[in-house]
């Protein structure tokens, strides 16, 4: 049983690198130029990406740790690392509808790991896109109960 100040947190680092292009298929192109500029490249650009995962809740008394680390390393590696890692990310699924911004890929990760870190709770991704782009995303939480 985990019980202690659930206000402890855990911040993990992960890295992908991976391609993208700024566009908006319904606007003509002299707009997604005005709009995205040089990330509207037709050939698309690449980023190594930095995930920052912070979780929290209860420190577990006989481990002294908030989560296991290699479980938590597991699932980030499956479900975010594998999926993007050397990939285009305009030509995965998710992203058929939504622009592959920063303030997106962070929603979409937090989407994608919110559900798999019991008993830990997701607090917030960090995504570093460029040295001076940095997002964060706090989303809903399924069980805010602490
Ligand atoms: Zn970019």
């Amino acid at each position: 049983m985990i019980t202690g100040n659930p206000h402890v947190s855990v911040t993990r680092r992960y890295r992908f690198s991976a391609a993208h292009r700024l566009h908006v298929d319904h606007l003509p192109d002299d707009v997604n130029q005005k709009i995205f500029g040089k990330c509207n490249n037709p050939n698309g650009h690449g980023h190594d990406y930095t995930v920052f995962v912070t979780v929290t809740g209860g420190v577990d008394p006989h481990t002294g740790f908030l989560t296991d680390h290699d479980a938590l390393d597991h699932v980030v590696q499956e479900k975010v690392v594998a999926r993007f890692d050397h990939q285009h990310l305009n030509y995965d699924p998710v992203f058929g509808k939504m622009v592959t911004t920063g303030e997106n890929l962070a929603k979409f990760i937090w989407g994608e790991l919110v559900e798999s870190i019991a008993p830990a709770q997701l607090e917030k991704i960090g995504l570093i896109e460029t040295r001076d782009n940095y997002f964060e995303y706090r989303g809903e939480r399924q069980n805010t109960k602490m």
